[in-house]
């Protein structure tokens, strides 16, 4: 299975969480994976259409137990692709007004119903519900490079609104996405090591941060190897210990709360840890912007590791910052 599909995999899994965050995650998922059909005066009709067959069970249980609709769920078989089933989630034209008014899209005034707009609005004033949101923007409409190639991620939006809603849940984890028009959508993308880790990390995705940090870490020793050569060996090894408890440290960080709430000489400090543990302590100082003395860097590096120990596994901690 590639990369991406795997940490789909992990985030299809996560529990479900806040009903706040629900309707964010659905939000996403109908403005990537949905459409509205009219069935007659006042009747729509909504249709989910994946092919991820475990997302379909996701968006169906949502649905259904989040929200207690009576969505069906049917596979289709596509003569063409090779054969592909996708799977058709429908909400039918009992339950679409509901829907549509929990997502925003429609509104019941003196026992009449109108349909204010044809895509989601949601507010993600709480930093759980812009994680949710851009967890299901991802399942519906997102991919990764495997890290083994190379490092991006992407968002593929339906619309400008949906774009800025991306943007806004990617800014407020410290991540400023690029973009470029891919047939008529806006593509949004991150294209740095970190940047990537730091916006699975926000998705929920842990076990797919690990692995990628596993892979960069490879990466990085074969650059590493020939440095090592010239270092003496009982010295570079107790350093590379060291360096490597301060990374997993770090990497804890990484994921909750997240290298960007750090203060600014902790988060330069953590980063420039992650990229380069093959370092000394003092290296990294001189690397600072502005440069930091031996004894500034090692009280940093004993903030961070306090920090660490805060969130060890196992505790579960609230990242709201409402
Ligand atoms: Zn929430």
């Amino acid at each position: 299975m590639s990369f991406s599909s795997t940490a789909k995999e992990e985030l299809i899994r996560l529990p479900f969480g806040r009903n706040c965050c629900l309707l964010a995650e659905l939000s996403a998922l109908t403005a990537t994976s949905a459409s509205l059909g009219f069935q007659g005066w006042q009747r729509f009709l909504i249709t989910f259409e994946v092919e991820n067959h475990a997302l379909a069970r996701r968006i169906f249980r949502i649905l259904k137990n989040g929200m207690g609709l009576s969505p069906t769920l049917q596979f289709v078989q596509h003569a063409r692709f090779g054969g592909r089933r996708t799977c058709v989630l429908t909400v039918p034209d009992t339950d679409a007004p509901a829907l549509l008014t929990l997502l925003g899209m429609a509104e019941e005034r003196d026992g009449a119903f109108s349909l204010k707009r044809t895509t989601p609005s949601v507010k993600l004033n709480r930093q759980c519900c812009r994680r949710a949101y851009l967890r299901g923007a991802w399942l519906g409409a997102g991919a990764m490079a495997n890290p083994d190639r190379g490092y991006h991620m992407e968002w593929v939006c339906g619309d400008e609104n949906q774009a800025a809603l991306i943007r806004k849940c990617l800014k407020s984890g410290g991540l400023s996405p690029a973009s470029y028009e891919r047939r008529g959508s806006t593509v949004l993308y991150l294209n740095h090591a970190q940047d990537v880790a730091d916006a699975l990390a926000l998705m929920g995705a842990s076990a797919a941060v690990m692995s990628m940090e596993n892979i960069r870490a490879t990466r990085q020793m074969r650059g590493k190897a020939t440095r090592a050569a010239n270092c003496d060996e009982h010295n570079s090894e107790r350093m590379l210990t060291a360096a490597q408890a301060q990374k997993e440290a770090i990497l804890r960080l990484s994921i909750e709360p997240g290298l960007h709430s750090l203060p600014p000489a902790l988060d330069e400090l953590a980063r420039l840890r992650l990229e380069h543990d093959e370092l000394s302590l003092a290296e990294l100082g001189e690397m600072m912007n502005p440069p930091v003395g031996k004894s500034g860097v090692n009280h940093r590096m004993r903030r961070l590791m306090e920090l660490a120990a805060r969130y060890a596994p196992g505790e579960e901690q609230h990242a709201d910052t409402d």
